[in-house]
């Protein structure tokens, strides 16, 4: 059964013997910035689609355009294809292919499809004509192919300075599709490519490159978002304007949009570039770097991407459905730990001073077979700053003054009483423990209703905490804004195994969320831990 439209058209061209060949699909990107989740949904469908028909996917490098490309930005495509769980075929540059596309544009030439055209770019956007409009014929559009290919050859040689002269595709220039009205497809660009450096000074074109390049490595389907939907005729008239045999097929898809972010690869360079954010891998960005050093998986990237699935629709997905998806797979993979954020001091007055015990704690509660730890308990501990009150509302069943709490795999407390700082803030609170309610003790006297974590103060370990806010706000006139205050580091106690974490390691912290280990914070100093996603989805399945 196919599982959507694309692999639907796929069944059906294989149905057929349409191509002859194998399924053979390509993942695109033009190597000016870094990846991003709708990259991932695009690197899905890409792979997928060749996994599914036992075809190939390569990877492509469209690097047509010399000007906006970077060496960094191919390395870390690589290692984001990867980091998904994929593996290309063959890795091409479409830039290998300048050559051919010459060729094949001199071919365009001598059959009289394609003329050098003298106007400025602004006049030939001033003469496309309009939706309602036919677009004017160029002048020079009736040049024959003698002249025609003699002054290609003299833009080639560099004999004309940058926007001098264009060479445009010969179609249609009273086409209700506008992209047919003669397209430009090479333009005169000196100007040093990453790959072939002073080599060449003109430059196709996309809507001429990409379907040459589809052509050139056999490609069966060609997978696209649905924006060229209206080039997919420009895309077919240069295959049969060349006579490619067998040529491949376009098919569009919906672009992936998620809320709270935002993917286009401009802006989130000017974020990069402006220092709004602390690089390309910022844990805030939606860039595949960024989600990896926030400490998504690609487990839960690719679960998230097969549930959109792909749909003709652009839609906007809420981002606390990726997030669900993150969570469920952390559940099972990472170990509870607890840290203590705003950290308060509680005295127990009855126990005794110099001495210690372990606490046995549960690894992970659904996952018993990941075992228990022992943490340390004494007379001095820490909590988390609201798990006191000293005037608790109704239904609050932490601890105040008066009231038993269980210390989780400890013992029931009572506060006693508390002292403030000289900021206001409660800085402790005294309490009494009962020896024989012990956890595992199976004491059953008395039940309590609230039941917080602790770490002890003598072995606490200090770590520093980020906790995330959105990259972008959601304005109600449906715009976006940047988040000015979408990061928070807070210091905080941890127990003591947590300074044995090392890069990458991620936990739960107990009642708080799920947490990495930062892979870019020094060696030294406390331990930096991000914050991966809450332990509550706002997202209802
Ligand atoms: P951006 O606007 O972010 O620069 P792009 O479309 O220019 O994106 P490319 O490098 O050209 O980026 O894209 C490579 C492939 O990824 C293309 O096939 C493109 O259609 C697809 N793609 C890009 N953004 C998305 C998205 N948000 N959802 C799904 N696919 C996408
Ligand atoms: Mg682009």
């Amino acid at each position: 059964m196919p599982e959507n439209f694309i692999h639907a058209f796929i069944e059906e061209d294989i149905a057929k013997g349409r191509f002859g060949r194998d399924i053979r699909t390509r993942f695109p990107p033009e190597p000016n910035g870094y990846l991003h989740i709708g990259h991932a949904k695009a690197i899905c469908i890409d792979f997928g689609a060749a996994q599914k028909y036992g075809g190939k996917c390569n990877l492509r490098f469209d690097d047509t355009n010399p000007v906006k490309e970077d060496t960094e930005y191919v390395d870390s495509i690589k290692e984001d294809v990867r980091w998904l769980g994929f593996e290309w075929d063959g890795l091409y540059f479409a830039s290998d292919y300048f050559g051919k596309m010459y060729e094949c544009a001199e071919q365009l030439i001598e059959k009289g499809f394609a003329y050098v055209d003298d106007q400025s770019a602004e006049e030939i956007s001033r003469t496309r004509g309009t939706l309602t409009q036919p677009g004017t014929p160029s002048p020079y559009r009736g040049r024959d192919a003698e002249e025609n290919l003699l002054l290609f050859r003299e833009m080639r040689d560099g004999k004309y300075a940058d926007g001098e002269k264009v060479l445009r595709a010969k179609i249609d220039m009273a086409s209700p599709n506008i992209n047919l009205r003669d397209p430009v497809i090479y333009r005169i660009a000196h100007a040093e490519h990453h790959n072939t450096g002073d080599a060449w000074c003109v430059y196709p074109m996309y809507d001429f490159a990409h379907p040459i390049e589809d052509a050139i490595e056999d490609v069966t389907h060609s997978l696209c978002t649905l924006e060229f939907e209206d080039h997919r005729p420009l895309y077919d008239w240069v295959l049969e304007a060349l006579d490619w045999p067998r040529p491949p097929r376009q098919i569009e898809f919906a672009r992936l949009g998620l809320t709270h972010t935002l993917m286009s690869k401009r802006y989130l360079k000017k974020l990069v570039d402006e220092g709004a954010v602390d690089g390309w891998d910022d844990p805030r960005m939606p860039t595949i770097a960024g989600i990896r050093r926030r400490g998504y998986t690609p487990e839960a990237v690719r679960a998230f991407c097969e549930e959109i699935g792909v749909a003709k629709a652009n839609s906007t997905v809420d981002i606390a459905m990726l997030e669900h998806f993150v969570r469920e797979d952390l559940k099972a993979r990472c170990d509870s730990r607890n840290v203590v954020f705003d950290p308060v001091k509680v005295v127990i007055t009855n126990y005794p001073e110099g001495e210690s015990e372990l606490a046995a704690m549960e690894n992970n509660r659904e996952r018993p077979e990941r075992g228990e730890r022992s943490v340390p308990f004494s007379r001095e501990l820490w909590i988390d700053g609201e798990d006191f009150m000293e005037d608790p509302p109704k239904k609050y069943f932490r601890l105040y003054v008066g009231n038993e709490v269980r210390f989780k795999g400890a013992y029931f407390l009572t506060a006693t009483g508390f002292e403030k700082g000289a900021d206001g803030r409660v800085s402790v609170v005294y309490c009494t423990y009962d020896p024989q309610t012990r956890s595992g003790s199976g004491f059953e006297g008395r039940k309590v209703k609230g039941t917080i974590h602790w770490v002890d103060a003598a072995t606490a370990v200090p770590v520093t905490v980020r906790e995330y806010g959105y990259l972008m706000d959601e304005n109600e006139d449906g715009t976006q804004s940047l988040n000015e205050a979408s990061v928070a580091e807070k210091a905080c106690y941890a127990e003591p195994s947590l300074a044995e974490a090392r890069p990458g390691d991620r936990f739960q912290f107990f009642r708080h969320g799920y947490y990495i280990c930062d892979t870019k914070a020094p060696p030294e100093g406390p331990r930096v831990f991000n914050q991966i996603v809450g332990l509550k989805s706002s997202w209802k399945v």
